[in-house]
């Protein structure tokens, strides 16, 4: 998912329907930033006072993001199909 133009991943399912997300850019920055989100509401609860250690993505690059998630998506539907 996508906050404040950065880009995070799935990381690990908390009980009481919250899920944790970090940084993608933990690998390559070992960037802390992490954030909980409320699987039903669909918003955040909890974000780690942590900063990024790594700029942005623009929203260019969002978008670019975005479409590729997308596409990736299309074609996992597709492999089902055939
Ligand atoms: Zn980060």
């Amino acid at each position: 998912m996508i906050y404040k133009n950065n880009i995070f991943w799935w990381s690990r399912d908390n009980k009481g329907k919250t899920v944790r997300y970090i940084c993608k850019g933990k690998n390559k920055y070992k960037c802390p930033a992490a954030i909980v989100v409320n699987n039903d509401l669909k918003e955040i609860i909890y974000e780690s006072e942590k900063p990024h250690n790594h700029v942005p993505i623009t929203d260019a690059q969002i978008k670019t993001y975005l479409a590729f998630q997308n596409l990736k998506r299309a074609l996992k539907a597709i492999q089902q199909i055939v």
